[in-house]
C-alpha cells in the first residue's frame, strides 16, 4: 500500500486512513455488490444481507462505501443509527468479489475491467470503520455487549470458566497431551477455539479432531484451560486494542511452544480461529510485536496432509450425497476452496454435490461479522435460505469447517423443518479412518 494512499484524507477516522480505500473513488455504481445480474451468483442477490434487510444503500457495499466516503470528506457526521447499520453486515466478502475495483486480473483470468490487483477489500474496510466508530463512543450491540465482556473475563465469549475448554476429555481421553498440566514436547498443538469446545452439542468436533490425530499417530498437544480465544469477534466488531490484548498473549504462547517444546504446526477446527491467526496475526505484527512461527493450518488441510502422507488411512465406506459449505473465512477470506474438496472426495462412499452458490460465489450462513450475536433474527433468516439451496441439491447431509457456520445453520434446518444432517467434515473423516463407528452419524448433526 503506498504513502499517498494512506494520507488521502485527514480526520478522525484513523482506522479507515490506515487501509487502501482508493477504489471508493473509483465506484461506478454498477450494483454489482448489490444484486449481480451475472449468472454466477443467480437472480437473487450478491450481498448476504440483500434480501432480509430494509433496503436502504447503507446496508449493502455500494452504499457503505458512499458512506465512508462522506465521512471522510466531511459531508456526513457518524450516528448511532450508522453504527447499527454498519452492524448489519456479515463482512462476509462477496461484494468483494464482484465488484470491478477489487478483482484481480490474474486470479481472474483478465477480466477486470480496471488494470488494478486487490485495491481494496471491502470486508477489512468494514471492519475498520466499525474500529472508528467503537473509538468515536458509539455502542455495540447489546448482544456484542454480552459477548465482549466474557472475553474479558473468562477469555471466551460464550460465559464459561476457562477449565470448561478442557472438558470434552471427559468424553473422550485423547494421547494428546494437555499442555495446560505441563507443557510437554509436542509436534502439533490442536487449538480447539470456543464454539467447539463450549458449545455441549458440538464438542464432537473437538472429539472426532482428536480421534483422527490419535488414529494418525501425531504427537500433538492441546491448551485446554489456558487457551485464549483467538479475537476473532474482537476484530470483527472493530474493539482492536483488546483484539491486540488477546493477539500479544496468544503470539507468546505459540512461539513458546515453538522454541522450548518443538510444536511446528497450529491447527484449528474453526474458520474464524483460523482466518485469524494465519490472517490476521501477521497483519497486525508490528503491534503484536512478532509473527506466529509454527505453521497454522486449518483441521482439514491436515488431515489431507496425513492422508496424502500415508498416516491416516479412510477406508470405511460412508455411503452418502453431501453437500459442502465454503466459510467465508475459510473461503473468499483465506482463499481454501479446494482442499476441503479434496479431502472429502477421499472418503470412499461419498458423493459430493455442489450449491449452485459455492466456492468464491458461496452465500455466507449468515452468522459471520457480529451478526448472530447483534441481529439474531438476521442470521436465522439469512441461514433458512441457505439451508434450502443445500436441500435442493439432494444431499442427505450439509457439511461444513466451522462451528460457527455449523451453530448457525441448525437454526435454519429446525426453521424449515429440513430432513438435512448438518455437522464438520471431520467427523466423516473420523468414520471413514475407523477411528468411530458409522452409527455415530445417525447421533450427530441437528
Ligand atoms: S460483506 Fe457481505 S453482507 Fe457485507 S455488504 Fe458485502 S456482501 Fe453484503
Ligand atoms: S460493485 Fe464495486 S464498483 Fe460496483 S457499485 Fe459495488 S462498490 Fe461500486
Amino acid at each position: 500500500m503506498d504513502r499517498e494512499a494512506r494520507t488521502m484524507y485527514r480526520t478522525k477516522f484513523h482506522n479507515l486512513e490506515q487501509m487502501d480505500i482508493r477504489a471508493l473513488t473509483w465506484c461506478m455504481q454498477c450494483g454489482n455488490c448489490i444484486n449481480d445480474q451475472r449468472s454466477e451468483v443467480g437472480a437473487d442477490g450478491t450481498c448476504t444481507v440483500y434480501d432480509f434487510t430494509p433496503g436502504f444503500e447503507p446496508y449493502y457495499s455500494r452504499g457503505k462505501n458512499m458512506v465512508i466516503r462522506a465521512l471522510l470528506e466531511g459531508r456526513l457526521e457518524p450516528s448511532q443509527e450508522l453504527a447499527d447499520a454498519v452492524y448489519m453486515c456479515t463482512v462476509c466478502n462477496l461484494c468483494n468479489h464482484m465488484c470491478h475495483n477489487t478483482w484481480d486480473e490474474i486470479e481472474d483470468g483478465g477480466t477486470a475491467s480496471f488494470p488494478i490487483h486487490r485495491v481494496m477489500d471491502h470486508a477489512a474496510v468494514y471492519e475498520a470503520l466499525r474500529a472508528d466508530l467503537v473509538e468515536l463512543g458509539f455502542e455495540h450491540r447489546p448482544g456484542h455487549k454480552v459477548l465482549l465482556a466474557s472475553v474479558k473475563q473468562n477469555d471466551n465469549p460464550w460465559g464459561q470458566p476457562r477449565r470448561a475448554k478442557a472438558d470434552w476429555t471427559r468424553i473422550y481421553e485423547p494421547k494428546g497431551k494437555n499442555l495446560a498440566k505441563k507443557k510437554e514436547k509436542i509436534d502439533v498443538l490442536y487449538y480447539t477455539g470456543c464454539t467447539a469446545a463450549l458449545d455441549r452439542t458440538m464438542t464432537d468436533v473437538v472429539i472426532s479432531t482428536a480421534q483422527c490425530l490419535d488414529k494418525a499417530g501425531v504427537n500433538w498437544g492441546f491448551l485446554g484451560a489456558n487457551e485464549v480465544e483467538c479475537g476473532s469477534i474482537l476484530m470483527r466488531v472493530g474493539e482492536r486494542e483488546e483484539f491486540k490484548r488477546v493477539a500479544r498473549h496468544n503470539v507468546k504462547e505459540f512461539n513458546d511452544l515453538y522454541e522450548q517444546y518443538g510444536c511446528r504446526t497450529i491447527i484449528t477446527s474453526c474458520a474464524g480461529c483460523f482466518k485469524t491467526i494465519f490472517q490476521d496475526y501477521p497483519e497486525w505484527y508490528e503491534e503484536i510485536g512478532e509473527v506466529v512461527k509454527p505453521e497454522v493450518m486449518h483441521t482439514f488441510d491436515f488431515l489431507l496432509r496425513l492422508v496424502k502422507d500415508g498416516k491416516l488411512t479412510l477406508d470405511h465406506k460412508v455411503n452418502a450425497r453431501v453437500t459442502y459449505h465454503d466459510s467465508c473465512h475459510n473461503g473468499r477470506h483465506c482463499g481454501y476452496f479446494e482442499t476441503p474438496r479434496e479431502l472429502l472426495n477421499e472418503i470412499p462412499g461419498i458423493q459430493l454435490i455442489e450449491m449452485p452458490r459455492n466456492g468464491k460465489n458461496a452465500r455466507c450462513c449468515g452468522a459471520g461479522g457480529g451478526v448472530k450475536s447483534g441481529y439474531g433474527d438476521l442470521a436465522t433468516r439469512i441461514s433458512l435460505d441457505r439451508v434450502k439451496e443445500a436441500e435442493l441439491t439432494g444431499a442427505e447431509f450439509l457439511v461444513n469447517n466451522c462451528p460457527f457456520c455449523e451453530q448457525n445453520f441448525r437454526d435454519g434446518i429446525i426453521g424449515i423443518k429440513s430432513e438435512l444432517k448438518n455437522f464438520d467434515s471431520v467427523q466423516l473423516v473420523a468414520v471413514s479412518c475407523g477411528a468411530k463407528p458409522i452409527e455415530a452419524l445417525k447421533s450427530l448433526g441437528t
